[in-house]
C-alpha cells in the first residue's frame, strides 16, 4: 500500500496522497485548508467536506427557485418546439441598437467600465427626465444592494405577499426578520393591514403589476402607505410598462421611495442582467457605499443605452403583449387573472398547478407551476405571453386538459 500521510484535526482524519506534492495546509479560525495541491502542474484547493456546517444557515438548503428551461425537456422525443412561457422573458430579440452598441462596448472590454455609469445614468434622464439613479446587475442585484444599504441584522422587512420571492431571500440573507403581508382573497393589497404591519418596518416591498398574480396597485393605494410609513417602500415596477399606470410621478412627492425597473422585459436584454432604480437623491451616495464595485460591465450598459435609443422597439412589444394578453385570456378555459403584466396567472384548481405544468411541459409548453411562491397555494400557474404559436400551443393543450 503506498504510504500516506495522515493530519488529524479536531477528530476529522485527513489523508493525504504522497502522489500529490502537498504545498501548504492552513488551520484557520477552525477551518482546515488544504491548499495547492500540485498535481500534473495543476493546482488545486479543497476542502474537507465535514466543514459545510461553517456555511451560512440560509444557505445551506433552499434558494431561489429557478423556472424550468427548454433544454431540461424534450417533449415528443423531442419532435415539437417548445414554447417558453416560464420566465416572463420578452420573445422578440432585443433592439438592433442595443446589438450594435453592446458589441462595440465589446472591442473595449480591456477597460473597467465607468464605475458611476455615467453614460447610462444620462440616457435614463433623456428618456425619463431628470431623476436620480442606481444601476445593478439586474434589478436583483439592486434588490439586494438596498437591503444591504439600509438593514441591519434583526431589522424588520415587510413583504406583500404572495409576491417574488427574491425579495424575502436577499433580506433573510441579510439577518433581517422578515414580515410577509398577505394580499386579500383577490390578490389586491389590504392597505390598512399593509399599513399596520409595516409602519415601523426599515423597509417593505411591493411589485406592482405583481409577480406572479399580475395585479396592480394603482398609485393612490400606494401614497395611502407612502404617507403612513416611517421605513423606505421599494416598489418593483419590473412589469410597469406592460400596465395603464405610472408611479413615476410619485418620486417627486415622497422622499421615502424607490422604483426598482429592468431591461429584462420590455427591452428584451434579459440574458445582459441590467436593473435600475429611481431613488431619492438623499439615498444614491448610501447606495455606492455599499454596492460591489462597477455596478455594471461595460457591455450590458451599453447595449441598455442603446435599447433606450429605440423607444420604438420597446413600443410594439408592449403593445404585443397587451393585445395578446387579452386574448390569451379571453380564450383559455380556466379562470385567470387580471393582469398589467407580460405574463397571466390561471387558477387550474381542483388539479394542482405542478400536475399541469407538468402536463403542459409532455407537450411542449412551459409554464411556471405557482406552489414556491410563498403564501400563494397548489391551485395557479403562471403563464407568459409569448409568440402567437406558443400562446396558441399552450391554450391548444391548457384547453385539452
Ligand atoms: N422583480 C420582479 C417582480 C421580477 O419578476 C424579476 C425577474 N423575474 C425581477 C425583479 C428581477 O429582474 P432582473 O432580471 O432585472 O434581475
Amino acid at each position: 500500500m503506498a504510504r500516506q500521510r495522515q493530519w488529524s484535526y479536531t477528530g476529522q482524519v485527513v489523508i493525504i496522497s504522497p502522489r500529490h506534492t502537498l504545498c501548504n495546509v492552513l488551520i484557520k479560525r477552525g477551518k482546515l485548508i488544504l491548499k495547492g495541491l500540485a498535481r500534473g502542474g495543476r493546482m488545486a484547493e479543497k476542502r474537507h467536506s465535514g466543514y459545510t456546517t461553517l456555511v451560512r444557515e440560509c444557505y445551506r438548503s433552499g434558494g431561489y427557485v429557478f423556472a424550468r428551461r427548454a433544454a431540461d425537456i424534450s417533449p415528443g422525443g423531442g419532435t415539437c418546439r417548445v414554447a417558453r412561457l416560464a420566465s416572463n422573458e420578452n420573445p422578440r430579440p432585443p433592439s438592433p441598437m442595443a446589438v450594435e452598441m453592446g458589441f462595440q462596448a465589446l472591442q473595449e472590454a480591456n477597460r473597467y467600465p465607468d464605475e458611476r455609469m455615467a453614460d447610462l445614468i444620462r440616457a435614463l434622464q433623456e428618456f425619463h427626465g431628470r431623476y436620480h439613479f442606481v444601476t445593478g446587475v439586474g434589478m436583483d442585484g439592486v434588490i439586494e444592494t438596498v437591503i444591504r444599504t439600509l438593514v441591519s441584522p434583526g431589522e424588520k422587512v415587510a413583504v406583500s405577499t404572495p409576491t417574488f420571492s427574491f425579495y424575502g431571500l436577499a433580506a433573510v440573507a441579510q439577518g433581517a426578520e422578515v414580515v410577509n403581508v398577505p394580499r386579500d382573497p383577490a390578490f389586491s393589497v389590504d392597505i390598512p393591514s399593509f399599513v399596520r404591519m409595516a409602519r415601523d418596518a426599515k423597509l417593505s416591498f411591493l411589485c406592482t403589476p405583481n409577480n406572479p398574480t399580475g395585479t396592480v396597485t394603482p398609485p393612490e393605494e400606494v401614497e395611502e402607505i407612502l404617507s403612513a410609513i416611517s421605513g423606505v417602500l421599494f416598489l418593483d415596477n419590473a412589469y410597469v410598462e406592460f400596465c395603464d399606470h405610472d408611479y413615476r410621478a410619485l418620486m417627486g412627492r415622497y422622499d421615502n421611495l424607490i422604483l426598482g425597473r429592468t431591461f429584462s422585459k420590455a427591452f428584451s436584454l434579459a440574458g445582459l442582467r441590467v436593473g435600475y432604480a429611481f431613488m431619492p437623491e438623499w439615498l444614491v451616495p448610501c447606495y455606492m457605499r455599499a454596492a460591489t464595485p462597477f455596478t455594471l460591465n461595460s457591455v450590458s450598459a451599453s447595449a441598455a443605452i442603446g435599447a433606450l435609443h429605440d423607444p420604438l422597439h420597446v413600443q410594439e412589444a408592449v403593445e404585443r403583449v397587451r393585445r395578446l394578453r387579452e386574448q390569451v385570456i379571453r380564450e383559455c378555459r380556466y379562470p385567470v387573472f387580471p393582469s398589467g403584466a407580460n405574463f397571466v396567472m390561471v387558477d387550474v384548481s381542483p388539479s394542482t398547478g405542478k400536475e399541469v405544468a407538468d402536463r403542459l411541459a409532455e407537450s411542449g409548453v412551459l409554464v411556471r407551476s405557482c406552489e414556491s411562491f410563498p403564501g400563494l397555494g397548489a391551485h395557479f400557474i403562471r403563464v407568459s405571453i409569448g409568440e402567437e404559436w406558443e400562446n396558441a400551443q399552450f391554450l391548444n393543450v391548457i384547453n385539452a386538459v
